[in-house]
C-alpha cells in the first residue's frame, strides 16, 4: 500500500472519531424535548383560537381556508362554524380575512390525543329568519354587525334574497312606475 493508500485507509478509520471530536467541541445543540420545553420562535404558527364573543358567522375563513380545516353547517335555527384541528395546516389565513378579529393565532401545536372529540371545536350562532318567507337568511350576530356599520341595511337585514328582490322592484316601481318584465 503506498502512501496514498494508506491515507485514505486513515481518513476512513478516523472518520467516526472526528466526528465525535468535533460534537464534543461544539456541545450539544439539541434540546432534551419533551423532557425541556422546545425553542419556538416568535414567528411559529400553532393552532388558532375562535372568540365565540367576537365571531359574527359570516363564513369568510371557511372560504379561504386550504384544507377545510374550518367547515360552516346551516340548518334552519342555527348556522355552526367548525374547526377541525386535525385539518388545520396553521397558515393562518383565516386570521388575515375574519372582519371582526375573533381568530387569534396561538403557539400551540402539541395536539396528540387519544380522543379525537378533542380536536373539534364550534361555534353555534342563532339565525334570523325572513319576515316574509320564514327562511334562514343570516346570524344575530351578523345583522347587529352589518346595521352597527350602516342603518341603511334595516330594511333589507332580515330579508331572504328572493323577498329582498321583490321589495326592492316594488319600491323601484313606485318611485319610477317601472315593473321587471318576467
Ligand atoms: S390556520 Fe389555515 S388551515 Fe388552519 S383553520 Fe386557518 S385557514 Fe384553515
Ligand atoms: S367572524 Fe371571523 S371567525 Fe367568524 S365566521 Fe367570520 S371570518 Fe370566521
Amino acid at each position: 500500500m503506498g502512501w496514498n493508500g494508506l491515507f485514505k485507509t486513515l481518513v476512513k478509520k478516523l472518520g467516526p472519531l472526528k466526528a465525535l471530536i468535533i460534537a464534543s467541541e461544539a456541545g450539544r445543540v439539541t434540546r432534551k424535548y419533551p423532557f425541556e420545553p422546545p425553542l419556538i420562535s416568535e414567528e411559529f404558527r400553532g393552532k388558532i383560537e375562535i372568540d365565540e364573543n367576537k365571531c359574527i358567522g359570516c363564513g369568510a375563513c371557511v372560504n379561504v381556508c386550504p384544507p377545510n380545516a374550518l367547515t360552516m353547517e346551516q340548518d334552519n335555527d342555527t348556522k355552526v362554524l367548525k374547526y377541525f384541528i386535525g385539518r388545520c395546516i396553521y397558515c393562518w389565513r383565516c386570521i388575515d380575512v375574519c372582519p371582526t378579529g375573533a381568530i387569534r393565532g396561538t403557539l400551540e401545536f402539541e395536539l396528540a390525543t387519544n380522543n379525537i372529540d378533542d380536536l373539534h371545536e364550534m361555534v353555534v350562532h342563532e339565525v334570523v329568519k325572513c319576515r316574509v318567507c320564514g327562511k334562514p337568511v343570516t346570524t344575530i350576530a351578523m345583522k347587529d354587525f352589518v346595521l352597527e356599520k350602516t342603518r341603511y341595511a334595516e330594511e333589507y337585514i332580515d330579508l331572504d334574497p328572493y323577498c329582498r328582490k321583490e321589495k326592492f322592484i316594488k319600491a323601484i316601481e313606485g318611485r319610477f312606475g317601472y315593473r321587471e318584465q318576467q
